[in-house]
Order: structure tokens, then C-alpha cells, then sequence
């Protein structure tokens, strides 16, 4: 509801209300008023006509009474009630006649006997007609009464007075006077203060108690007897008129049914009942002008109102519409508009200061407008900048996408195998060719590597899962490779074994490990061909070692003879053998690799003093220490226990180390040869200060064949082998090798053997 309304209809209620109580309270005043002067009215107008009635009744029964008492009556009466006779009868007769002139309204006066018989009679008809059977003959012979309005026994309506003729203290008669109650009916039918629709009824009650209207009424002429109201309705006055009650009703219902006021009254001697009553619509014309007036009144001053409190609302709405529709047009963003209302009250100041914080608004607005202007200018460009940057990563990300569709065709269809994990070593990529060799298919993806791959060495015994390859990189996060020489086998689903050299790639991602690739291929190919030339090395260096030997006694023979040799002839001699002996030295040591690689070299350990040992190797290369000038210090612990060693294997060792020492330091440098019990190992070094070896040649120095390029320029005739048959030593006893080295300055090997000593080996040969 729009405010200006609400104030309007409040307005209204707090004007109009009071106002229509106002009327209300006048009217119901004004009526109560009427009310009670009305009833007042009716009320006197009965009485009246009660007490004029009695008045009426009274004198009838005086005139009775004198009758009744006149002697000459008594007397004729008496006489003929004991000798009737016409004398008698006549001389009743003129008394009757002679009253009857006195009383206009008397109708018929006449003299019954006590059989109920009419003896005479100022109407000569009535003389001899039985009336016993009528209340008023019964009733009069007890005493004076005035019965009610009948139908006489001439069939007139009729008053009749009756009362006895006593004569000697006995009822010789009764009189009956028979009047035609227009006296009554006088009364009744005076109208005075009734206005033209009031009437004064006179009812009783007939035998039935249904009441009896007894005289002509103003509107009903033929009333008298005639009209008849029944018993039961209550809300007609007359009923209860009848019944002897004496009330007023504001609200009552008249016999034809018209709405009226009316006052009831009561004579007891008669059994009437007095109604004086008067219709409601003229009782209250007098108010009803009254009451149109002030619905007039009412419609007026409302029509009145409504306009005032309309121009009232408006004079507080107008300004109150103008600023909400101001705020409205505001909060939508329209800032150039200003409030209009110029006046000096509230609204005014309102106005004012909306207007204000509205201009002050509107400058910020355009501040902000300009720096969002700005902002959006800088956005715009880092969003042109921004799809810049994302076409070229989307074009960056297409050539990755072909790139890497290039690659996965790639290592689908290279030949090595590729499997690779998460760090968990569950498979993420298996390619054709691992597939192909582990017989295995796409099902494999998903699965754990550990699984779905068996490892064994060349005995067929697995390999622990804390060795396979797989697991040595992601545990120490570095490549892990083997190479032919190495014993895995990888083996098929079928049960094929294979042998593999591989690599296993940790796959590292922001310092984080994701997991591993290993690439690895069947080299039963290679191992066929390494056996082979292992086979052939054997076999050759054996069937070399025969004729080289007896060359050797050849020239130890032509040494021990040479003193018929010419000086030249004997440097030629010398030459020969110690080439003869570097190739005696060389085919030892390639027949000892096939004896090593074939395994075919037992290990039998005894227990065995190693600083004895290491005394051993040290007298045996004496010689050529002493040539060199080289100072050996032997750095031997106290504690060295005695362990179950093969002598002649970490003999060679020992000699190989500190041979190469001496060989690769130079003349008149120190080695110092340490032996030494730490955790739980025993622990040997040898150190120099020689050649040292280059940093990027120190991964392949325990290779076969392998010299460093520094080796090679101070002893050209190396063979490469040493180091690699010593590794295969120490590592078959069930120790480790490794060195420290720095180019130009010198070099350190160690290696370890356990306290528990060397297992033994069934083999056929040893080493030579
Ligand atoms: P050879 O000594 O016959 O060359 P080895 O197997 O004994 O063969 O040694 C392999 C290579 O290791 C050598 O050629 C040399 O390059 C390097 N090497 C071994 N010992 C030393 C050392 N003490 N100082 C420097 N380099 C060494």
C-alpha cells in the first residue's frame, strides 16, 4: 500500500471513527429518549383508559345495584316467583320499561326467573326465552358482575350486567341488564396521543385461553368477538394483555403483524385486557428525520474528510515520494538528478543534504570511473598478453603433444625393452619389445614390476628385491646399469631365461623422485660370443704359454752360453727375454680372466697370516721396488687376526696393487701400504704419489683392457688386465674395491675382505 494511502486512511480512522461515534451515541440517545417518552405516552394513554373503564364498570354496576335493590321489583319479582301472573309480569314490565328510559346505552333490561327463564322484559321477544345456559344468568345469581362482551341471547353483541333480586334473604330472580357497551367502546375507541396509527384494544380470554378482542377496533370494525389471536403467540401485546400482565414492549409484533410499541394493561374484576399501542415507523418519525440528518451529515463531513486528509497525506507524501524515487533513481546509478523540494521543514533539509551527498557521490563516481578507466585499460592488455602467452603455450603444447606422440612411437618401436614405474614400482609404460621378451601383455600396466618380473643370477637363484636394478635406483635415486659381463637374467612368463644388461633411470622431477625406467635387452647373443672369446682366449693363451715358456728356457740357455756373443748380440739376447716375459706375463694374465670368467678358479682358504703375506709380495717385488727408488712404508696393525684366506688369490692382489704403484709413481716417491681391522672388515690400502688418474677416465679404470691415457705415456707395455682380475677377486671373497685418485698428485686403492674370511670354491685351476 503506497504511503501516501496509509497516512489518508489513518487520517480517516482517527477522524471518521469518532465522528460516526458521535452520531451513533446522539441517535441511540435520541432514540432512548423517544423510547421512554413513547412508552410514557402509551403508558398514560392506558392507565387512562383503565381507570375510565373501571369508572365505566363501576357506575354500570351501580345502576345495577340500585335496580336490584328497587323494591317494587323485589316485590313482583318475589310474587311471581311464587304465583306467576300476568298482572305480575306486566307490572315488572313498566318498572323495566321505566329504567330502561333512564340508561341511553341500556339495550334491554329483564327479569329471569330462578328456573333461568326470562320473566319480563323491556323487549317483548326476550320474555320466556331460557338463558340458564349463559354466564351471565349463572354468575348473577351469586352476585353483581359485569360479564364479558357476548353475544347475547338475542345474538348482539352485548355488555351484560347481571346481578340476584333478593327478597327475604332468597334469590326470587336475576336481573339482567343488557347494555350495548358503547360506553365502553367510547372509551376504548378514543385515539387521543395515538397518532394515526395507534389503537387502544380491550381484550380477554375466551374458554380455549386464546385471546378475544372485545370491542370494534380502529382498523377492524367487526373486531368485537370476531378476531381471535391464539394462545401461543407471545410476541403479540394482546396475548399478554389477556393473560393479566401489565408490561411495556419496545419491540413487539401487533396482530397483523406491523412492528409496534405498546403498553398492556389489566382490569381484574373484568378479565380485560387494555392494549395501547402505537406502529414503530410513526413512533419514531420524529427520529428518522433526525437520523437521516445525520447520515447526511455523515456522508458529508466523510466526502469532506477524505478530501482534507488526501491533500493532508500528500502534503507529507509528495516529498517523501520525491526522495524515495530520488533514492530509487540513485541506487540505479543516476547521479545527475537533484531533489527539488524547497521547503523550510524536515523534507527541506532532507533535500539539501541528499542533494549534497549525492554531487559529492557523483565526483567520486567519476574518479572511480577514470581509475577502473585506467585499470581496465591495464587488464585489458594482461589479458591480451595473457592469450598471447597461452596461443604460443598452446602451440608449445601442440608440438608436445606431437613430440610426445613422436617419442612414444619412438620407444614403442625401439628394440630394447622399456618398462617404466612410479615409485612404488608399479608399471605406468610397458613398450612392444619388453612385452614381446617377458611375454607378457598391456595387462602388466598398473601392476607392481616386482610381480610381474622374475630376476635370477646365471645359477637361476632369485635375485633379493632390494638388489634388482629397479630397486637400487629408486632407493639411491641413481642410475643403475649392468653390462655383458654382469649375471642378470630376466625370465619370461613362459619360463624363459635371458640374460639382460640394462639400465635403471630414476625419473626425477623438482628434486622429487617419480619414479624409474629401465631399458634393457636380451644379450644371450653377447654372452654367447663373450664365452666364445673366453673359450678362444683360453685355448689360446694356454696353447701360447707352451711355446713361450720353452722360448724362456731357450734364452736362459743363450744367456747362461752368451760369453761367445758379441755385446750387441747379448743386448738383442735381453730384449728378447724380457719381451718373452711380458708375454709370458700377458698370456698369464689372459688365461687367468677365462679362468675367472668361465669360473672355473677354486678358492681354497686356509688360515693365513696377512702381514706374513703382505711380507711375502713385498720380498718378492723387492727388486723392482729398490729399482725404482720407491721408499715402501708398511703401516701394518698389531691386530690383524689370522683368517681363512686362498693365499695365491690376495697374493696377486697385494702384487698387482703395489706393483702398480711403484709402476705408475715416480723414482725415489714414497707408497705406504696399510693393513688395518675396521668395522668388522679388514681393511688394506696402498697409496702413491704418482700419475693419478684423470677424473673422467676413473669410471672405467676397473675395466678389462682399460688404461688411463696417462698410463699409457709413462709405461707403454700395461696390459689393462691387473685391475680387473684383482676386482674379481676381492669382490668373489666377499669383499669390496675401490680407490681414491687425483690426477697428477696420486692415487689410493682399497679393498676390504670380511673377518669371517674367504668361502671356498670347488674350481679346476687357480691362478697363475
Ligand atoms: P696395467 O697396469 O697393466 O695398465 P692394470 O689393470 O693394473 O693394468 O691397471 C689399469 C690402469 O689403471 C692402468 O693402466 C692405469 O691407467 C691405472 N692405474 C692402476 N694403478 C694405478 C696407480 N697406482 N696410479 C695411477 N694409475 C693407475
Amino acid at each position: 500500500m503506497k504511503i501516501n494511502l496509509k497516512l489518508a486512511l489513518i487520517i480517516l480512522e482517527l477522524t471518521l471513527i469518532p465522528f460516526f461515534m458521535m452520531e451513533f451515541i446522539a441517535y441511540s440517545n435520541s432514540r432512548s429518549q423517544l423510547d421512554s417518552q413513547i412508552i410514557g405516552k402509551l403508558e398514560a394513554i392506558a392507565s387512562i383508559q383503565k381507570s375510565r373503564l373501571e369508572e365505566v364498570l363501576q357506575s354500570n354496576l351501580s345502576d345495577l345495584d340500585i335496580l336490584t335493590h328497587d323494591p317494587d321489583l323485589i316485590q313482583g319479582t318475589a310474587n311471581y316467583s311464587t304465583g306467576p301472573s300476568a298482572l305480575n309480569q306486566g307490572f315488572l314490565q313498566d318498572i323495566l320499561n321505566k329504567e330502561k328510559t333512564s340508561i341511553s346505552s341500556i339495550r334491554e333490561i329483564s327479569i329471569a326467573g330462578v328456573n333461568g327463564k326470562i320473566i319480563a322484559s323491556t323487549s317483548k321477544n326476550s320474555v320466556g326465552v331460557d338463558i340458564s345456559g349463559f354466564t351471565y344468568f349463572q354468575t348473577g345469581e351469586i352476585k353483581n358482575q359485569a360479564s364479558d362482551f357476548s353475544k347475547d341471547h338475542n345474538g348482539l353483541v352485548s355488555l351484560t350486567i347481571s346481578g340476584p333480586i333478593i327478597s327475604g334473604g332468597k334469590v326470587v330472580g336475576v336481573l339482567l341488564v343488557n347494555t350495548t357497551g358503547s360506553d365502553v367502546g367510547a372509551v376504548v375507541s378514543s385515539y387521543d396521543g395515538l397518532g394515526s396509527t395507534g389503537e387502544t384494544l380491550l381484550v380477554t380470554k375466551n374458554k380455549n385461553g386464546d385471546t378475544v378482542f372485545l370491542t370494534p377496533i380502529r382498523f377492524d370494525p367487526n373486531a368485537a368477538l370476531n378476531r381471535i389471536i391464539s394462545k401461543d403467540k407471545t410476541t403479540i401485546p394482546s396475548t399478554h394483555a389477556s393473560n393479566g400482565e401489565e408490561i411495556n414492549m419496545l419491540n413487539a409484533t401487533d396482530y397483523s403483524g406491523i412492528p409496534v410499541i405498546a403498553v398492556t394493561k389489566y382490569i381484574p374484576d373484568a378479565n380485560w385486557g387494555i392494549v395501547a399501542k402505537i406502529s414503530q415507523s410513526e413512533a419514531y418519525s420524529p427520529i428518522k428525520s433526525m437520523a437521516d440528518l445525520l447520515a447526511f451529515m455523515g456522508i458529508a463531513s466523510g466526502i469532506i474528510i477524505i478530501l482534507i486528509s488526501a491533500s493532508v497525506a500528500r502534503s507529507f507524501t509528495d516529498p517523501i515520494q520525491e526522495l524515495t524515487a530520488f533514492a530509487d533513481r540513485v541506487g540505479q546509478g543516476d547521479l545527475s538528478q537533484r531533489v527539488t523540494i524547497k521547503t523550510r521543514d524536515e523534507f527541506g533539509i532532507l533535500g539539501r543534504v541528499f542533494n549534497q551527498t549525492v554531487a559529492k557521490l557523483q565526483e567520486s563516481y567519476r574518479e572511480l570511473e577514470a581509475k577502473v578507466a585506467e585499470r581496465t585499460e591495464a587488464l585489458s592488455k594482461n589479458v591480451r598478453d595473457l592469450e598471447e602467452e597461452k596461443r604460443a603455450s598452446l602451440n608449445i603444447l601442440e608440438d608436445l603433444d606431437l613430440e610426445k606422440t613422436k617419442y612414444e612411437a619412438l620407444i614403442e618401436s625401439i628394440g630394447d625393452g622399456v618398462i617404466a614405474t612410479d615409485n612404488e614400482a608399479k608399471i605406468i609404460f610397458i613398450n612392444s619389445s619388453a612385452k614381446k621378451m617377458l611375454g607378457v601383455g598391456l595387462e602388466t600396466v598398473g601392476g607392481s614390476l616386482n610381480d610381474a618380473l622374475l630376476i635370477v643370477d646365471k645359477n637361476g637363484e632369485p635375485i633379493p628385491l632390494e638388489s634388482r636394478p629397479f630397486n637400487i635406483a629408486i632407493t639411491t635415486k641413481k642410475s643403475f646399469s649392468t653390462s655383458v659381463e654382469s649375471d642378470y637374467y630376466y625370465v619370461s612368463k613362459e619360463g624363459k631365461k635371458f640374460p639382460v644388461a640394462l639400465v635403471a633411470s630414476p625419473i626425477v622431477s623438482n628434486n622429487r623422485l617419480i619414479g624409474v625406467i629401465d631399458i634393457f635387452r636380451d644379450i644371450s647373443h653377447e654372452k654367447e660370443v663373450d664365452r666364445m672369446k673366453t673359450e678362444f682366449v683360453s685355448l689360446a693363451s694356454h696353447q701360447l704359454r707352451t711355446p713361450l715358456t720353452a722360448i724362456k728356457w731357450g734364452l736362459e740357455i743363450l744367456v747362461n752360453e752368451s760369453e761367445n756373443l758379441t755385446p750387441r748380440q747379448k743386448t738383442y739376447l735381453n730384449d728378447i727375454d724380457s719381451s718373452n716375459e711380458r708375454m709370458i706375463d700377458l698370456v698369464n694374465s689372459l688365461l687367468n680372466i677365462s679362468r675367472i670368467e668361465s669360473g672355473r678358479i677354486m678358492i681354497n682358504p686356509v688360515p693365513t697370516n696377512i702381514v706374513k703375506l703382505a711380507n711375502d709380495v713385498i720380498g718378492k717385488l723387492k727388486m723392482e721396488i729398490a729399482k725404482k727408488g720407491i721408499t715402501l712404508v708398511l703401516n701394518i696393525a698389531d691386530n690383524i687376526p689370522e683368517i681363512n684366506l686362498d693365499y695365491n688369490l690376495i697374493f696377486n692382489v697385494y702384487q698387482n696393487l703395489i706393483s702398480n704403484a711403484v709402476s705408475y709413481s715416480p723414482s725415489g716417491s714414497k707408497v705406504v701400504f696399510s693393513i688395518e681391522v675396521k668395522d668388522g672388515e679388514i681393511l688394506s690400502s696402498v697409496k702413491d704419489s704418482g700419475i693419478g688418474i684423470p677424473e673422467d677416465e676413473k669410471k672405467h679404470i676397473f675395466e678389462k683392457f682399460y688404461r688411463a691415457s696417462n698410463a699409457k705415456q709413462v709405461r707403454p707395455d700395461g696390459s689393462g688386465l691387473g685391475l680387473y682380475i684383482v676386482k674379481s677377486i676381492v669382490e668373489s671373497s666377499g669383499g669390496k674395491m675401490w680407490f681414491e685418485s687425483v690426477a697428477d698428485q696420486g692415487t689410493t686403492f682399497f679393498f676390504t675382505l670380511p673377518l669371517s674370511g674367504m668361502k671356498p670354491k670347488e674350481g679346476q685351476v687357480t691362478i697363475s
